[in-house]
């Protein structure tokens, strides 16, 4: 809300939404996105990606890339997966946590359209994907202050 001219940001971590995640789950879910990534449709690339995706209700769901020969068709298993939880949560999906693996265990940070589509789950998601040094967490506000909002 504009103060005097300014506007006073409102806190992006909510005091009811976990921000963090147990290291179990943690190995859950990257286990989880490593069986998803073996069922990638990765012709063209041969880049093999799965991701695993918990949800505020504790459910896990997995997505993997899947390209097309049209190759501006092809989605990534973030997507993959966040959609498919959509779907078997009847549109009232509340993300805690996304993590994305990749076959060749090469530093692979969520792309911008990912990022937005994850922020619209949940700005408090943690997002966990293989970095330089080893596995990387961040926030999905971190990763992405200023997502596009409609309201
Ligand atoms: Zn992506």
């Amino acid at each position: 809300m504009p103060v005097g001219g300014v506007t006073v940001l409102v806190p992006l971590v909510s005091p009811d939404l976990p921000n963090t995640i147990t290291a179990v789950e943690r190995e859950q879910l990257l286990d989880a996105a490593r069986q998803a990534l073996t069922r990638a449709y990765a012709p063209y690339s041969n880049f093999y990606v799965g991701a695993a995706i918990l949800t505020a209700q504790g459910r896990i769901f997995t997505g993997c890339n899947v390209e097309n020969a049209s190759y501006g068709l092809t989605i990534c298993a973030e997507r993959s997966a966040i959609f498919a939880a959509v779907q078997q949560t009847s549109g009232k999906l509340a993300l805690r946590a996304v993590a994305v693996v990749n076959r060749d265990q090469v530093a692979c940070a969520p792309c911008g359209a990912c990022r937005q589509v994850i922020a619209e789950f949940g700005r408090d998601t943690v997002v966990i994907f293989q970095g330089q040094g080893g596995f990387q967490e961040s926030t999905i506000a971190d990763l992405l202050p200023e997502t596009f909002r409609l309201s």
